[in-house]
């Protein structure tokens, strides 16, 4: 192959980009991210390092998947966790903490017993865990990760925002006109574009079974928790400590977040209850959003789809990669898959 084509080039550089973007380089492979320097998900989430235990009997798959591959964000996070090194599992039942503790066993998580405290005007939760989760700070752990593709031999980011367009007759898949003037010839594209992948298919005549989700979520400026806080049998509010304040998130009601103003109150109501919001304390919220695959059967741990031997739903294309990480704790297991296609 001619010294100037790349192995691949990878579209987006978030959490997912540059994982695989420093797994490739470690294969020996040369790839090259381009990114819009938009903030997507993997600078914009809880910042929860997740050790598996919040969905040990809900999502195995996904918790499996968490707790093998944390021990690859070790180096990273270290330097730039926040707040205890332990989170803390609350629980309301004894069920429910039965359930739990079976399904760490089956899967190996280690959780400890810890002291139950009361807050605010809730009782006493009948058992506290502490588990192997923590929060990070975002923007130093994206920093850390750029400064290891760099490390690993991948050149800087190309800055532009690209959209893709499909040849009907060969079915291959290039930069469409806004290519950045210094982009490469790649042998195959990698799409790790989050929440602009669906848009990006589209726009190329590519069909897919991909779906977006907004998330509402909130942050309050000041307060701030010991430990990453999850109430695992109650109304599920996580509590991320963050630099000056706290993340704050509550699951989806039937499967949807309501109206900002509806979802500012769940917010408040959660916090309140726990005696955390303060009259004089901000809470602002902020909405997300996640791309998933639209079958409740795929893998919600990572979601790579190579359209040279396309899914039903999906257009082939002879030179395109698609990689979805569902969460940034399972990016390294996105990355290894999108290798093992590449080589
Ligand atoms: C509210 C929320 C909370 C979450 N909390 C957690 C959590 O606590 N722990 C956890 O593990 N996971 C969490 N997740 C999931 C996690 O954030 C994502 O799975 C992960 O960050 C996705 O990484 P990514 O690199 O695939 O996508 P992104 O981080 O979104 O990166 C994609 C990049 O591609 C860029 N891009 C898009 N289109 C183009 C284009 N046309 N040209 C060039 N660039 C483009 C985007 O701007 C972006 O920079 C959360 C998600 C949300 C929404």
């Amino acid at each position: 192959m001619p010294d100037d084509i790349l192995d691949a080039l990878i579209v987006g550089s978030g959490f997912c980009g540059l994982a695989i973007a420093v797994a490739a380089a470690r294969r020996g492979l040369r790839v090259r991210c381009v990114g819009d320097g938009q903030a997507g998900a993997s600078l914009a989430n809880f910042g929860q390092l997740h050790s598996g235990a919040v969905y040990a009997p809900v999502l195995p798959s996904l918790s499996e998947a968490c707790w093998r591959e944390r021990s690859r964000w070790y180096d990273l996070t270290r330097p730039v966790r926040i707040g205890a090194a332990t989170g803390l599992a609350l629980f309301h039942s004894a069920d429910a903490v039965d359930r739990y503790l079976k399904a760490w066993n089956r899967i190996g998580i280690t959780a400890s017993e810890a002291a139950p405290v009361a807050s605010g005007s809730l009782p006493p939760p009948a058992a506290a865990f502490r588990i192997p989760d923590y929060s990070v700070n975002l923007p130093a752990l994206h920093t850390s990760l750029v400064t290891l593709a760099h490390t690993a031999g991948v050149p800087p980011v190309l800055r532009r925002e690209v959209t893709l367009r499909r040849d009907p007759a060969s079915s291959l898949v290039s930069l469409a006109q806004n290519a950045p003037r210094a982009a490469p010839r790649a042998r195959m594209l990698v799409l790790a574009a989050g929440a602009g992948t669906p848009r990006l298919l589209a726009r190329a005549g590519i069909r897919n079974t991909l779906r977006t989700r907004r998330i509402a979520w909130g942050r309050q400026a000041g307060t701030r928790v010991r430990s990453l806080t999850y109430w695992l049998d109650g109304d599920l509010l996580a509590l991320s400590p963050d630099l000056g304040g706290t993340r704050v998130g509550l699951p989806a009601v039937n499967g949807r977040y309501a109206t900002a103003e509806e979802e500012h109150a769940r917010l408040q109501t959660a916090l309140d209850l726990r005696g955390v919001q303060r009259p004089d304390r901000d809470l602002s919220l902020l909405w997300g959003t996640v791309c998933e695959p639209a079958s409740p059967e795929a893998d919600p741990s990572s979601l790579v789809v190579d359209l040279r031997k396309p899914p039903i739903g999906w257009t082939s294309a002879a030179n395109l990669l698609v990689a979805l990480p569902g969460k940034w704790t399972t990016a390294w297991h996105c990355a290894d898959q999108v290798v093992d296609a590449l080589v």
